[in-house]
């Protein structure tokens, strides 16, 4: 019984110093959500790729910024595993998503909301001179372009769907009219993790283009609210706890409020633009998408 106990302890503190090892060799970049899942950034606000190790292979959440990105998340997988990407997940289809794509896939396969592939199109993704007018800038992007091809998901799914990989589960939700024409949000149930997508931002205005809903997008955060996550991955910015949605769910709140409040009286969108001031939200980045939020607000107030 004594020995079976130890062998048991030696056991657990083989894996937690393996796991710490394999923390530290990948860079300060990556950081350690859970034993096997790694979120890599390379500058703020970037866009961030999430590697999860399951006994069945990889699966990464977006493939990083650009393709130099997905080089280095390559590059950590070598170190980490001789197991293949199995499925790549779109959180959104937007090229600081989805460029690295082809480094993986074959055999990794492509997993978005529908939409995804049309949206890809219509950015030009896969368009003549595209890696030419990306590339123009610098020898290293130029590089990390050689091979590339737009991958177009291969698989499509509608409104939510479950992926089985290993010993993880990964349940899909649309989220409708957050940020793209197909966005999704991911929720690890064991694991308790959420991977939020645009939906949400950290201490940075989001960009609303015209057809973004505020109501949509507050029902998207009381859902991934009501998982009750203990790790929130944004598409955007460091991982935290849950107080990312609720900050963002105060910050749509607050400006929800202070454009009906200027609508009522009978201000006009423009003077609304000028005068609106959203307390907590000085020292945010991205001050340049206000105007684009306070429309995305009076839409709603106004109901069109
Ligand atoms: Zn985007």
């Amino acid at each position: 019984m004594k020995t079976k106990l130890l062998g048991y302890l030696l056991a657990i503190v083989y894996l937690s110093l393996s796991a710490t090892v394999v923390a530290q060799d990948l860079g300060p970049k990556f950081k350690k959500v859970r034993d096997g899942i790694f979120v890599y950034t390379d500058a703020l606000n970037e866009a961030n790729c999430t590697i999860i190790m399951t006994q069945e292979g990889v699966v990464l959440i977006d493939t990083g910024q650009s393709p130099k990105d997905s080089h280095v998340v390559a590059a950590a997988l070598k170190k980490l595993t001789n197991q293949p990407v199995r499925y790549i997940i779109h959180t959104e289809p937007h090229s600081d998503h989805v460029l690295g794509d082809f480094l993986f896939a074959p055999p990794a396969l492509v997993v978005a909301h529908a939409g995804a592939t049309a949206s890809m199109k219509q950015a030009g993704l896969d368009s003549p001179g595209f890696v030419e007018k990306r590339t123009a800038a610098s020898a290293e992007l130029r590089n990390a372009f050689k091979g590339y091809r737009m991958v177009a998901p291969q698989i499509e799914y509608r409104d939510k769907m479950t992926l089985n990989v290993g010993e993880r589960t990964l349940e899909l939700y649309y989220l409708k009219n957050v940020h793209s024409e197909a966005d999704t949000a991911i929720w690890l149930p064991k694991e308790r993790i959420v991977f939020t997508a645009a939906s949400v931002t950290v201490k940075r205005f989001g960009n609303h283009r015209t057809f973004v809903s505020i109501p949509d997008t507050l029902s998207g955060i009381k859902m991934m609210k009501s998982f009750n996550p203990e790790v929130v991955i944004p598409g955007h910015g460091d991982p935290g706890t849950v107080k990312i949605l609720d900050d963002m769910e105060k910050y749509y709140g607050n400006l929800m409020d202070g454009v009906r409040q200027l609508v009522k009286q009978g201000k006009s969108l423009d003077e609304i633009k000028k005068e609106l001031k959203i307390a907590g939200t000085e020292d945010w980045a991205g001050k340049d998408r206000i105007p684009n939020n306070i429309e995305a607000a009076y839409r709603a107030v106004v109901g069109k």
